[in-house]
């Protein structure tokens, strides 16, 4: 189960935690993440596809989508294990 009262600031696909939240109260802020570029909202909905998405972006390396947001001494294993697992 979910739950919606609380802010997520992590972002489901990557782990990225970026300023603002990505989720408030079980609705999304339709942003960009800087890190995986995916759009919440749109993109982390289901887990099948939060799924996909992870698995192609550690196929790529982890591409960041805005290469200046990426903080010095970025690990990609690190982060991916930020993200809640459903
Ligand atoms: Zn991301």
């Amino acid at each position: 189960m979910e739950n919606h009262d609380e802010a997520e600031y992590t972002c489901r696909i990557c782990g990225y935690i970026d300023d603002g939240p990505r989720w408030a109260n079980g609705t999304p802020d339709n942003d960009i993440c800087s890190a995986c570029g995916s759009e919440f909202g749109l993109h982390d909905t289901l887990l099948q596809g939060v799924r996909e998405l992870r698995g192609y972006r550690v196929g790529q390396g982890e591409p960041w989508s805005d290469p200046e947001c990426k903080p010095e001494g970025w690990d990609l294993l690190r982060q991916l294990a930020k993200p809640p697992a459903e």
